[in-house]
């Protein structure tokens, strides 16, 4: 079985790591054997991951994590960035049209803008083939009740369930993640689309909700600033006050 984590941003959007570090973590400090960059409408820090993952252990999946008119949408396997603000059935026909595969993440996760159940439902029964999955465990700490829903959803509709991390951090990579048969990026293309993943998630280690109150604190815009750095082999998050 292999194990993959199909939600990361970098530096590229939101995230905090760089794509270098990302590679660098995920093949040095992780079980997972490929990863999906999915920076917020923008598909150059996946395009740059691609281009670099040959140093690395581990493969990567460029992607994109687009805005639709109507929520969130994960596009896997793309080449070509696709357009924020488009319908959600419009923006998955386009992820299809560039032989990409379009992943309703955290349906039910409000503060994070997922599509719904009820839009999802009528997608699903108006557009039969169109959505390729449905993440069930993100990894993001206020989904847990949404990741119960997620579930029940997909196998209502009969959509594949993956996990993703909706990793910000270094930390996070591999929270959540999608279990596949084989090892290899292309076998996980396979398997997405033949329904035989499974999505997992790990435990997290004790100052998980630590550095998450701190980070909340610094989105928040509570004077704080941070700055990742790599000391000794090992990833750290520093953070100072600004001046
Ligand atoms: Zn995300």
């Amino acid at each position: 079985m292999g194990l993959a984590d199909l939600h990361i941003h970098s530096t590229f959007s939101d995230g905090v790591a760089t794509i270098e570090a990302i590679l660098y973590h995920a093949s040095a400090h992780t079980d997972l054997d490929v990863i999906a960059i999915t920076d917020h409408n923008t598909l150059a820090g996946a395009l740059l991951a691609l281009r670099l993952a040959d140093d690395f252990r581990i493969e990567v999946i460029p992607g994109m994590e687009i805005s639709t008119k109507e929520g969130d949408m994960l596009a896997l396997f793309i080449t070509e960035p696709v357009a924020a603000g488009m319908t959600f059935v419009d923006t998955a026909r386009r992820v299809r049209e560039l032989n990409g595969l379009p992943i309703a993440p955290h349906p039910f996760d409000i503060l994070a803008n997922g599509v719904g159940a009820r839009r999802l439902r009528r997608i699903q029964q108006e557009h039969p083939g169109l959505i390729a999955g449905v993440e069930v465990i993100n990894g993001s700490l206020l989904t847990r009740i949404g990741n119960l829903r997620a579930e029940k959803l997909r196998w209502e509709l009969a959509l594949p369930g993956v996990g993703g991390s909706d990793a910000h951090m270094l930390e996070d990579i591999g929270v959540a993640r999608t279990l596949f048969a084989g090892r290899t990026a292309a076998e996980l293309r396979t398997a997405l689309e033949r329904g035989d993943v499974s999505p997992a998630a790990r435990k997290r280690d004790a100052n998980y909700y630590r550095r998450s109150a701190l980070r909340f604190a610094l989105r928040m815009g509570l004077g704080l600033a941070h700055t990742l750095e790599e000391r000794s082999g090992e990833e750290r998050i520093r953070m100072r006050r600004v001046p």
